[in-house]
């Protein structure tokens, strides 16, 4: 199948959310992260295709409380952080959170990266329209927002990406990782913050999320970390 060669070509260490949240799981078991005393908030984009990953969140540690506006960013605000950390169980001493920042992609049946084909649809769109709506302004160029509409989301993601990286980026794949970068800021600046460490334990996964035809989406995984009690940031392995 031609999805199953762009996969292995772009994301070689992707494997199927199961499997990721699995690792996700034993690399927290050791730190007391008990599923019952856990609280998990997830930043994805907007599009339906997203909450596969969701369903498998709640799954395991309850619903989790939604953080991200277009391309995964988180869109909630300081408000909006002040709450979902409200909501962290503390029953039987310091709470745990867990946050997901997964920008996603899709790729198609004939193996286009990008592109996906939604249910009773004929043929293929994009993926992620966020993304390429920035790929094509961070290339080609900003225009002028109509005026009377607001796009804040979508400003905010490509002034985001676009600091990330010397000049434009040259194709979805490498701004789909930027933006994957700038969720991880983000989510970290909002906890540091808040000081979410003096309440509860954190810990922050990012990657990406690719959603493939008639299989589960995977998941590139590329960063963890937890910050404990003495408020430093560890980085956290996650099982291969
Ligand atoms: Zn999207």
């Amino acid at each position: 199948m031609p999805y199953r060669r762009t996969l292995r070509e772009e994301f070689p260490e992707a494997v199927p959310v199961g499997t990721y949240l699995d690792r996700v799981s034993a690399a927290l078991d050791p730190l007391d992260f008990v599923p019952e005393r856990t609280f998990a908030a997830v930043s994805v984009c907007r599009d339906e295709l997203t909450e596969h990953f969701t369903e498998h969140v709640a799954d395991r540690w309850n619903r989790p409380f939604m953080l991200g506006g277009l391309g995964a960013v988180p869109s909630l605000g300081r408000t909006g952080w002040q709450a979902a950390l409200s909501h962290v169980p503390h029953e039987g001493g310091r709470g745990h959170l867990i946050v997901f920042g997964l920008p996603h992609v899709g790729i198609d049946p004939e193996g286009r990266l990008g592109q996906s084909l939604r249910r009773h649809q004929n043929r293929p769109t994009p993926t992620c329209g966020a993304m390429v709506a920035t790929l094509r302004a961070l290339q080609e160029g900003v225009e002028p927002p109509t005026p009377g509409l607001d796009d804040h989301e979508a400003d905010r993601l490509r002034r985001l990406v676009a600091e990330l990286g010397e000049g434009p980026p040259a194709d979805l794949v490498e701004l789909t990782r930027r933006a994957c970068a700038a969720v991880e800021a983000e989510m970290w600046a909002e906890l540091e913050a808040l000081a979410a460490w003096k309440d509860m334990d954190v810990a922050v996964f990012c990657g990406i999320q690719i959603h493939v035809p008639h299989r589960d989406d995977h998941i590139w995984h590329s960063s963890a970390a937890v910050q404990g009690a003495d408020g430093t940031r560890q980085p956290l392995p996650l099982a291969k």
